[in-house]
């Protein structure tokens, strides 16, 4: 059994494929987490969620390329829908440096503001940090009172970073990237071992080999896991073992 961390299954290049669901049930996929973008993704993906409820399982949280000027109005979407529904984490959150540092000051406040969230309903939270690992990484450290649990999901930073990520007491999301040729994951999970990382699609983007520039679905969780097997001279049994309790762990039954 796998579970996908991180997918976007509401998303229009995936739900234009209606069996995209079932295929990676049908190869062990079990479980898949959808984050959340913003107040335009939010039906479509609880629409899945009700659809799959054993399988599907919703996020809720104002990701960082979503902060715009009327990011107020967007949180205080996401509170209320934290106070009404069940949700299995607080995300996706986090900051991203690489396509627009416009409201980077906002992003912050967002990303904060939605961490305390997390803590206050005992949730974990699922990070985005694109270019901004080092930041990320010292506003969890502000907030982490012992209680803070979460996901640094499609971890791309430094070696270092990842081991100031897993002594904080949070995971790594691994996903397609580990299998291109030009990438310092190997090594990073040779170092941090299994057990710090969960397994991850975030489809419908960063597609594995040999479905590089494609479309991604969960379905191809185990192509990913079958890297690391091979990378740390594991049973594919075993990654998969891990990284699901790794998972379990995280999320809330
Ligand atoms: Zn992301
Ligand atoms: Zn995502």
């Amino acid at each position: 059994m796998f579970i996908d961390t991180h997918t976007h299954l509401y998303d229009e290049q995936l739900l234009a494929d209606p069996e995209q669901i079932n295929r990676a049930v049908g190869l062990g996929v079990t479980k898949m987490y959808m984050p959340n973008c913003d107040s335009t993704t939010i039906e479509g993906m609880l629409q899945i969620a009700d659809n799959w409820k054993a399988n599907c399982m919703p996020m809720m949280g104002l990701h960082p390329c979503y902060v715009k000027e009327n990011y107020k109005g967007e949180l205080a979407l996401v509170a209320e829908w934290l106070g009404k529904r069940k949700f299995y984490a607080v995300g996706e959150i986090g900051l991203d440096y690489y396509w627009d540092m416009t409201y980077k000051a906002q992003q912050i406040e967002a990303f904060e503001t939605q961490i305390d969230w997390a803590l206050q309903y005992g949730l974990p939270i699922v990070i985005h940090s694109r270019e901004s690992t080092a930041d990320c990484i010292d506003i969890v450290r502000k907030k982490q009172n012992g209680k803070l649990k979460g996901i640094f999901h499609c971890f791309s930073g430094t070696l270092e970073e990842a081991k100031q990520i897993v002594s904080l007491g949070l995971y790594l999301g691994i996903g397609g990237v580990v299998t291109y040729k030009k990438t310092n994951l190997p090594e990073i999970i040779n170092e941090v071992g299994l057990t710090h990382i969960v397994l991850e699609t975030d489809a419908p983007y960063l597609a594995p080999v040999p479905y590089r520039g494609k479309r991604n679905e969960s379905s191809y969780i185990p192509i990913i896991a079958q890297k690391i097997a091979e990378i740390t001279s594991t049973p594919i049994a075993e990654v998969a073992a891990i990284t699901t309790a790794n998972a379990a762990n995280v999320f809330p039954v």
